[in-house]
C-alpha cells in the first residue's frame, strides 16, 4: 500500500516536472481575444447591466460560442441557470438625511455629504438614532481585536473608517470587513444602521465618481437564505471630505482619524455628538438573469466525475450617469476581457486534443457587479455535485495593459494551486508574485470568493507590475481614470500579446490541476482553510 502510493507520487511528480522543463506550445495569438471583446463591449450591447437585453444578447454570444467549440451545457436549462433578483433604486428626491445637534438639524445634501446603500433592504421608516464612531468597525476574534466591546450601541447607528489596522494579516481584514461577517456583532449588539467613511488614504476611485451612480439600480438575490444583513435598517457612505461635520462636537476630528488610517494605526471609539434623522425612499422590482455553465469532460474514466471551475463574470454596470458624454459604461476589460478569456481556452481543446483528465467547468456568471451575486448563487446551488468542484481559476478584469513580466496570484500563498500557478507561469517565462496592494482586498472582491466561501480552493490571476516601476503608474492611471467609467471601452489601448501568454497560462494551469493526482489542498495555515471543514 505504502509503496504503491509512494510510486504513484513519484511519477506524478516526474510527470509535472517533465511537462513544465519543455515549454509548451504557444496555443493563442491575442486575435480571438480581441475579437470576443470588441463584440462584448460595443455601445450595442449597452454595458451589460443585469437583466437587461444587453447582457441577454451577451450571453447568447457565449452560448454559441461553446456550442460551436463543442463543449457540452452543463446549466438547468441547457448552457443556462436562472438566477432571480430583486433590484432597488433609491427615489433621492423623496429621501432625506439630516445631522440633529442641540434640536438643530443641518440636512446632508445627497450625493455631496453622503449617499444611501441600496443594495441592503433598508427600513422605509424615518428613523432618528444617535452616531458613535467605532474605528474600523469589525471583531477579529483570531486577533483578540473587538470595535464593538464595551461601548453601548443598542439603537444606534455606527461611524466606521473602512480597513483594518496594520497587523491585521490580509486574508483576515478582507473576510472580516465583508458585510456580513463586519454586520454580525454589530446587530449582535444591537447597532441599526452604519455609515461607512471611505478612507481617503485607499480610495479606488474618486468620491465624485463612487457618488455619481448612486441612483443605480442595486440588486440583492432572492431567498432568505442569501440575506446576511437581516436587521440593518439604514446603510450610509459619507464623502471622507465632509466628514467633519460628523464629529462636531465629538472631542476629535476626522483630520484626526484620517491621519490614524492613513498608517491604518489604531483607532479611538467615542460617540458623537451629532445624531442622525434619515428616511430612504426605495423603488424595488424583480429582474431575471442567468449563469451560463458549459463542461468539457474529462478524458480519465474515474477523474473526469471531479471539475476544475474556470469562471469569469459576464455582467457589467450598463447605462449610467454621462462621462465627457458618454453614458455606455461598455466593461471592455472588466470583464469582456476574462470571457473572451474563457471562451478562446474553451474552444482551445477542438483542435488540441486530449482532453484533461478531469472535466474542466466553464461558468460565466451574472451580477458580479452586483456584489458577487451570480456566483454566490451558483456556488450554494452548483449544477454540478458540490463536492466535485475541486479548484477555481478566475478571471476578472486581468488588464492585459503592458508587456506580461510579472503575473499577479490572488490566493498564492493560500493553497497549493498558487504552485501550480507559478509553474504554469514559469513555464511561459513569467514570474508570480503575490498581491502587491493587499489593501485593495481583491481576494474577496470578485467571484472567486463564493468558491472559498465553500471549501473550495481558488485563484485569481492578473497582469502584475513591478513596485516604483512606470507601469505601476499605468496601472494607478487605468484603475483612476477607466475603472468603473465609460472609457472602459473598445478606444482604450491593449496589449495583445500579453492578452495572449496570458490565456497560454491560464490553459497550462487548468492542465495542470486536472491532471494531477491530489486534489488542490489548502496550505495548513490559510485562514481559509477553516471553510473546507465547516462548508458542507
Ligand atoms: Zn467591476
Amino acid at each position: 500500500m505504502l509503496k504503491n502510493a509512494l510510486l504513484i507520487a513519484t511519477v506524478v511528480a516526474l510527470g509535472v516536472t517533465a511537462v513544465a522543463q519543455q515549454p509548451p506550445a504557444k496555443l493563442f495569438d491575442g486575435n480571438s481575444w480581441w475579437d470576443h471583446v470588441k463584440f462584448l463591449a460595443d455601445d450595442k450591447l449597452e454595458g451589460r447591466e443585469t437583466g437587461s437585453e444587453g447582457l441577454r444578447t451577451a450571453e447568447s454570444y457565449v452560448v454559441d460560442q461553446l456550442a460551436r467549440a463543442g463543449l457540452q451545457p452543463a446549466g438547468v436549462n441547457g448552457f443556462y441557470q436562472p438566477v432571480k433578483f430583486v433590484s432597488r433604486e433609491i427615489v433621492e428626491k423623496e429621501s432625506s438625511a439630516a445631522l440633529v445637534s442641540g434640536g438643530k438639524e443641518q440636512p446632508l445634501v445627497l450625493g455631496d455629504d453622503a449617499y444611501f446603500i441600496t443594495r441592503f433592504d433598508l427600513a422605509p421608516e424615518e428613523i432618528s438614532a444617535p452616531l458613535v464612531f467605532v474605528g474600523y468597525g469589525l471583531k477579529i476574534p483570531e486577533m483578540n481585536y473587538d470595535d464593538v466591546e464595551g461601548l453601548d450601541l443598542k439603537g444606534k447607528v455606527v461611524v466606521y473608517l473602512a480597513g483594518s489596522t496594520a497587523d491585521t494579516p490580509t486574508a483576515l481584514s478582507a473576510h472580516y470587513q465583508t458585510m456580513g461577517e463586519r454586520w454580525r456583532p454589530l446587530r449582535q449588539a444591537g447597532v441599526i444602521g452604519v455609515i461607512a467613511i471611505p478612507n481617503p488614504a485607499s480610495m479606488d476611485i474618486p468620491w465624485s465618481r463612487m457618488s455619481l451612480n448612486r441612483a443605480h439600480p442595486s440588486m440583492d438575490l432572492v431567498g432568505d437564505e442569501f440575506n446576511e444583513t437581516a436587521g440593518l435598517k439604514i446603510s450610509l457612505n459619507f464623502n471622507p471630505a465632509q466628514a467633519e461635520k460628523l464629529f462636531v462636537g465629538s472631542g476629535h476630528t476626522f483630520a484626526e482619524i484620517a491621519e490614524l488610517g492613513k498608517d491604518r494605526k489604531p483607532l479611538p471609539r467615542f460617540p458623537l455628538s451629532v445624531s442622525l434623522k434619515c428616511r430612504a425612499v426605495v423603488k424595488s422590482t424583480s429582474v431575471e438573469s442567468a449563469n451560463v455553465i458549459a463542461k468539457l469532460p474529462g478524458s480519465d474514466p474515474v477523474l473526469k466525475n471531479e471539475y476544475v471551475v474556470l469562471s469569469a463574470h459576464v455582467d457589467h454596470i450598463g447605462i449610467g450617469a454621462p462621462i465627457n458624454g458618454d453614458r455606455i459604461y461598455n466593461g471592455a476589460m472588466d470583464n469582456g476581457s476574462g470571457v473572451a478569456a474563457l471562451l478562446d481556452i474553451a474552444a482551445s481543446w477542438k483542435a488540441n486534443q486530449p482532453h484533461p483528465r478531469r472535466s474542466i467547468l466553464f461558468v460565466f456568471v451574472t451580477a458580479e457587479e452586483k456584489g458577487l451575486l451570480g456566483s454566490k448563487y451558483f456556488a450554494a446551488h452548483p449544477t454540478v455535485p458540490a463536492k466535485s468542484m475541486i479548484a477555481d481559476v478566475n478571471i476578472d478584469m486581468f488588464l492585459p495593459i503592458v508587456p506580461l513580466k510579472v503575473l499577479k496570484v490572488q490566493g498564492l500563498a493560500e493553497s497549493d494551486l498558487g504552485d501550480r500557478a507559478r509553474e504554469s507561469a514559469q513555464a511561459f517565462g513569467v514570474r508570480v508574485e503575490a498581491d502587491p496592494q493587499p489593501l485593495r482586498n481583491a481576494f474577496i472582491r470578485s467571484d472567486q470568493y463564493n468558491f472559498i466561501r465553500h471549501g473550495i480552493p481558488a485563484v485569481k490571476l492578473d497582469v502584475g507590475f513591478d513596485p516604483g516601476s512606470p507601469d505601476e503608474q499605468i496601472f494607478k492611471e487605468w484603475l483612476t481614470v477607466r475603472y468603473h467609467a465609460p472609457s472602459d471601452d473598445l478606444a482604450q489601448p491593449v496589449d495583445r500579446a500579453t492578452a495572449a501568454t496570458y490565456e497560454d497560462i491560464v490553459r497550462q494551469l487548468l492542465v495542470y490541476i486536472a491532471d494531477i493526482e491530489a486534489r488542490p489542498q489548502w496550505k495548513p495555515n490559510s485562514f481559509f482553510r477553516r471553510y473546507a471543514t465547516t462548508s458542507n
